[in-house]
């Protein structure tokens, strides 16, 4: 048994001792066809996830963490002489524009206030504006804020303008149903460490098949995290262009067998009791929450500092992470916030008995319960 840690933090996430142990196994260079099956079969199952038909979809692994993948869609998937529409309202598509920027990639980017949903209608005007985009960006649930974008609306017109849409589901995938196809997605992506609760250093994407063929000819911005490279890498010789995560992937190969066996409507509801147990836990200290809970993905709470002299976050953190139990600061500009997620293999009890920590931890600096705001 190792020792159990609960990561409220928005991933890596809390894993199952099994995942943990799946990683210890005997060596094995990755060049072996045996190690080939267990990618294949690792790719079927994240297939699976999303509802990819196998005909249609493919899935492509990268090793290296959740922004590889999303450098490999920037990177990859735009035209000669066209360009990508980034929507943006949050820090993690302010990241893919970053990525376009480093990389000499064609962007147009519409940015949008951070505290709501992405707006339809702009993103429609934006479309219309620019006949060049081949290729609209989003993301799911904006992690910083845990905002909810409308993928499958967002998706629908960009089909319409025959548009691809990519979607980086990095902290979506696996805990709120998707389906790809009826998401109206081309392109989606997640990293291991988050939604399947696996380890760190194993990203993916699924994407459409005759995309990524297509893809082929496409300007290639990155030679590492190139998507046509990958995929046909993988295809003609069942292994990974590069040296793959090998134990990482031994243990990502446990965490779908467990996420299958939980199944995909059971996870979600346990992710949503997690979550109403942060809400009523916070709302009973009398904190306040950046988003309305209706804007939210439900899986990450961003929580305003109160306004008392006494509160300090790192104090918070550090009393509760002695105990067992790690928060996460906030990632909004300007504003004071810090970030308590329901990711993971953690379960309302968790919740309960990290509430019962973080009040002592006020009490321990003094802070007036419930909080204040002025
Ligand atoms: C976690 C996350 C990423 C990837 O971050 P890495 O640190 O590179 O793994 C990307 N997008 C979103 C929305 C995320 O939550």
């Amino acid at each position: 048994m190792v020792e159990r840690k609960i990561l409220l933090n928005p991933g890596p996430a809390t894993t199952t001792d099994t995942v943990k142990m799946a990683q210890v196994v005997p060596d094995i260079c990755p060049r072996e066809a045996e190690f080939g099956q267990v990618m294949r079969e690792l790719g079927e199952g994240l297939l699976h996830i999303v509802h990819a038909a196998p005909e249609k979809y493919s899935c492509v692994l990268f090793c290296g963490s959740g922004t590889l993948v999303i450098e490999a869609c920037v990177t990859s998937l735009v035209p000669a002489g066209k360009k990508m529409l980034f929507i943006n309202n949050g820090s993690y598509t302010s990241r893919a524009v970053e990525i376009a920027e480093a990389c000499g990639v064609p962007y147009l980017e519409l940015r949008l206030p951070i505290d709501e949903p992405a707006d339809i209608g702009r993103v429609k005007q934006a479309l219309e504006s620019d006949k060049d985009i081949a290729v609209v960006y989003i993301t799911h649930q904006e992690t910083g804020t845990g905002l909810l974008n409308p993928i499958r609306e967002i998706g629908r017109i960009a089909h319409a303008h025959g548009a691809w849409m990519v979607a980086d589901t990095i902290s979506t995938l696996a805990m709120r149903p998707i389906d790809i196809e009826r998401d109206n997605l081309d392109f989606c992506m997640s990293s291991a460490q988050k939604g399947i609760q696996a380890m760190t250093g194993l990203s993916f994407l699924i994407g459409r098949t005759d995309c990524i063929k297509a893809s082929q000819v496409f300007p290639c911005h990155s030679y590492y995290s190139n998507i046509y490279l990958q995929y046909d890498s993988f295809e003609r010789s069942g292994q990974m262009r590069f040296t793959p995560p090998v134990q990482v992937i031994y243990a990502a190969r446990q965490a779908l067998k467990e996420y299958f066996a939980e199944g995909e409507n059971d996870k979600w509801r346990r992710h949503q009791k997690t979550m109403a147990a942060i809400h009523a836990g916070l709302s009973e200290l009398g904190f306040h929450e950046v988003l309305p809970h209706d804007y939210q993905a439900g899986l990450v709470a961003a929580v305003l500092y109160p306004d008392d002299p006494n509160w300090d976050f790192a104090q918070v953190h550090d009393y509760c992470y002695v105990r067992g139990f790690t928060i996460y600061p906030g990632k909004m500009q300007q504003l004071g916030t810090f970030r308590i997620c329901a990711l993971g293999a953690i379960t309302t009890r968790d919740i309960r008995d990290f509430f019962v920590i973080f009040r002592e931890a006020l009490a321990n600096i003094s802070v007036t319960v419930p909080v204040k705001y002025e």
